[in-house]
């Protein structure tokens, strides 16, 4: 993990192994303080917690929470007292896919001879993915702490003078989806609306509304952009995303028609220049969102995490390539 200072204000840290869970974080160093996200465990909380003191005054006032998923939220138990803000949607959203019990079982099991020996018969992807975080992460003692200040589509802070814009974009890679700009700091902290070097995982939204989220991006012109994973980018990184995005779903509608399930299609698909980023295989999920969507799907039908890990498995082993999440 580093601490990178984007403008005069505004400093990122980011998880440079950039995997599942590797979440960026940002800090706003006015007004009192404003925290981005707040990592994925305890450790990694508190890891950012030392490497952003260095720059601040004390202990901010503030936490942004971009969207509800787990890997943005699971520190904010570590601001006692602080004012907690996202987008209305978030705290129920939370509740739903970022409970920590189930992570914490996971974890556990995989730890366990007997627990391995059958996810490895029943859910190869499962225990892949238990054990890649397993290196990095530990869920225990995490409690949820939601968001107290909620806003629907626009929500301005004021720090010491310096407009901060919360702007509600979602649902696009997942419900809550917030970007935060400065424009007099030239800076966009985009949340997971940006993947940088590694591939997306959209859940819950429409390419429609991220294609429009990337656009928005564009147009509000920054200097720099924090993106919810990867290292920090200029405009070039909302470029690439969204050739990402295009060529994924025009691919993917390709199968669709000659009757290819989301997997097969997948596999199919050429990895292209993509197939430099981390975790290539997680395709399969741009593939099955793009594919509800050519089924006329509601977007927020629901994923079952166990197979979607074991598909990714699937995929990766197809394409012959590392599996990783
Ligand atoms: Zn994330």
């Amino acid at each position: 993990m580093k601490m990178e200072q984007v403008s005069d204000n505004c400093y990122a840290v980011l998880n440079e192994k950039n995997l599942v869970c590797d979440a960026n974080s940002g800090l706003i160093n006015l007004g009192g303080g404003v925290v981005i996200d707040t990592q994925s465990d305890l450790a990694h909380a508190r890891q950012m917690i030392e490497l952003f003191g260095k720059v601040w005054p004390s202990m901010p006032k503030r936490v942004i929470n971009t969207h509800e998923d787990a890997d943005h939220v699971w520190g904010n138990q570590l601001f006692d007292g602080a004012e907690i803000i996202a987008h209305q949607t978030v705290p129920e959203r939370m509740k739903e896919v970022a409970d920590p019990k189930e992570s914490q079982k996971l974890m556990h099991g995989v730890g366990r001879f007997l627990t391995r020996i059958l996810l490895k018969a029943t859910h190869p992807g499962v225990l892949a993915a238990g054990e890649q975080l397993r290196e990095d992460y530990n869920f225990d003692n995490i409690e949820l702490v939601l968001p107290t200040t909620l806003f629907d589509e626009r929500y301005e802070l004021d720090l010491d003078g310096t407009p901060v814009h919360l702007i509600y974009v979602g649902p696009c890679h997942q419900v809550g989806d917030t970007i935060v700009h400065l424009p007099e700091e030239g800076v966009v902290f985009a949340g997971d609306v940006v993947f940088r070097l590694c591939t997306p995982m959209g859940w819950t939204g429409s390419y429609e509304k991220w294609l429009q989220c990337l656009d928005l991006i564009t147009e509000l012109n920054p200097t720099v952009i924090v993106p919810g994973h990867g290292p920090v980018c200029e405009l070039e990184g909302i470029s690439e995303m969204k050739a990402y995005l295009q060529y994924v779903r025009d691919e993917s509608r390709k199968c669709f028609e000659e009757g290819l399930t989301s997997l097969d299609a997948a596999k199919r698909i050429e990895f292209g220049p993509y197939g430099e980023w981390r975790a290539p295989a997680r395709l399969y999920m741009n593939v099955e969102r793009a594919y509800r969507e050519f089924r006329n799907e509601p977007p927020d039908a629901p994923w079952d995490a166990a197979r979607t890990f074991d598909v990714i498995y699937k995929v990766a082993k197809a394409k012959g390539i590392e599996v990783e999440y």
